[in-house]
């Protein structure tokens, strides 16, 4: 496996990649890395794709600075993990090489209702942030797939946006999110969960699919009101579960003519924020 610091060398390598006529299937992280990031590196082998990976904890999508800092870091073992799995390339670039010191690459685009609800609500800035590091990243890869995940259901549904809207030539791919045994849903975030609340969390799943079984045949306003009691019952604090059309991230009276629906919560385990999400109807 390469491993890329600056952006010549490695677009050298891709260049060179591509020449054979290989495609290029491209997962961007922010490193700390689980079995549900290196299942995106398998669906673009699986895929034919020569699987590449960014390592970048992206400073612009914090809204929170504590949350920049305690941001989980394991540069070592992620790099064991990625070359296990079979990556042919990492970019692991500094902040100054991502965003060079003068240079305004904020992006002049409008999302609509798309990052104002849910976690645009609770996290002001942060999918301006994401949006921006995704198209730097994709300018510098140029990769033919790129592959996230469906765990951040509603960064997904903006990054498809995004590509539509710039008309960026990349097909997007949603990797199903994975899960420990237990259903909690992985992420970076749940190393600092301590015992007990890790004891708790799994009930954030177990809330998402109750709700799919009461789903379509009681009104989502009650379907949402009965999750967030129960995830307060079992010690979390929710700030939010919503069922909303998977298509607009509109929320609706009821879904009958949707085809796409997803129900999407954020909480506090303690002092870590968890998000999951389950497809109640539809895709
Ligand atoms: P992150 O490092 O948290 O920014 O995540 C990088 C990519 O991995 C994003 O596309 C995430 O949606 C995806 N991802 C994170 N956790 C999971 C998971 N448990 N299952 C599937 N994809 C995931």
């Amino acid at each position: 496996m390469f491993v890329f610091q600056s952006i010549a060398p490695f677009q050298a390598w891709l260049n060179q990649t591509r020449q054979n006529g290989a495609q290029i299937g491209f997962a961007p992280t922010m490193g700390a890395l689980h079995e549900g990031h290196l299942a995106l590196l398998r669906m673009a082998s699986d895929a034919g794709d020569i699987p590449v990976a960014s390592i970048f904890v992206n400073p612009t999508q914090f809204n929170d600075p504590k949350d920049l800092e305690k941001y989980p870091r394991t540069p070592e073992r992620d790099l064991v993990l990625l070359s296990e799995a079979g990556c042919a390339a990492v970019f692991m670039p500094s902040v100054e090489a991502v965003y060079p010191p003068g240079v305004d690459l904020r992006l002049d685009i409008h999302f609509g209702n798309l990052d104002t609800v849910m976690e645009g609500k609770f996290r002001p800035g942060h999918f301006a942030g994401m949006a921006m590091v995704v198209k730097r990243l994709l300018d510098i890869v140029q990769p033919q797939r790129l592959i996230m995940g469906q765990k951040d259901f509603q960064q997904w549904s903006i990054v498809r946006n995004m590509l539509q809207q710039l008309q960026i030539p990349v097909e997007l791919v949603m990797c199903p999110t994975v899960r420990e045994p237990d259903g909690l849903a992985m992420s970076s975030r749940n190393v600092r969960l301590t015992p007990d609340m890790r004891r708790a969390a799994p009930v954030i799943y177990q809330t998402l699919l109750d709700a799919k079984a009461l789903f379509p045949n009681r009104p989502a306003i009650e379907i949402a009101a009965l999750s967030l009691d129960k995830l307060r019952a079992a010690g979390l604090q929710p700030e939010y579960f919503d069922i909303v059309d998977g298509n607009t991230l509109a929320e609706a009276p009821n879904f009958n003519s949707a085809s796409f629906v997803v129900a999407c919560t954020a909480v506090f385990a303690g002092e870590v924020r968890l998000i999951d999400n389950l497809i109640l109807k539809g895709a």
